[in-house]
């Protein structure tokens, strides 16, 4: 596989986005300090000289993903049980992933993409099995909590069912009427 030319269109929006503060990403986007110039230094994208990672919102965001450091590995435990190990950059963009997850918006948005189908084509690459299990357009981020329900968490699902759950309209990418979107507005702890 090569890495160069089929992951850079994933890692250089996210790169891109974090650099210019448009992520919901900690300090160094949850990557050791070496990891991250690592990809920056292997897509080719030099950080701006004046950039800080130890921003106060950045700094915030690592503060804050470091309370919640068990739910995380439930998501990284997760996205490793479907990872596609070929890339060289799996492992680390598993650790994002995990970081953004921990985001308030639409995960596309909290990790720096442009828009959502880029992020489904993420997957695809990434994590190939998620992608196929993810059959009914469900939104991604309810997608991996619902799958850390299923084996005995306690996040989102408070019904056995999708069908019958009165959430359903917030996990599912449906035709947005302004009903759903205030309702999907009142729950944006979990998009
Ligand atoms: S619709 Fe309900 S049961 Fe289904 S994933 Fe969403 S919260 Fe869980």
């Amino acid at each position: 596989m090569n890495t160069e030319f089929s992951a850079g269109k994933f890692w250089t929006p996210i790169i891109q986005a974090y650099l210019d503060g448009h992520t919901a990403l900690p300090s160094y986007m949850g990557l050791e300090p070496e990891g991250f110039s690592l990809v920056c230094h292997y897509f080719q994208i030099t950080p701006p000289a004046a950039f800080s990672h130890q921003h106060p919102q950045r700094l915030l965001l690592s503060d804050l993903a470091g309370l919640r450091q068990s739910e995380r590995q439930d998501l990284i435990t997760l996205l490793n049980q479907y990872r596609n190990p070929e890339d060289s950059f799996s492992s680390q963009m598993t650790t994002v992933l995990s970081f953004a997850c921990l985001g308030t918006q639409h995960l596309w948005h909290d990790i720096g993409m442009p828009e959502r189908p880029l992020l489904t084509q993420l997957f695809g690459f990434y994590y190939p099995e998620l992608r196929a299990m993810n059959n009914r357009n469900m939104r991604w981020k309810r997608f991996l909590y619902r799958q850390l329900c299923t084996t005995g968490g306690d996040y989102v699902c408070r019904s056995p069912s999708c069908e019958t759950c009165s959430s359903f309209a917030e996990c599912f990418e449906v035709e947005e009427s302004a009903s759903q979107h205030t309702s999907a507005s009142q729950h944006q702890g979990m998009m």
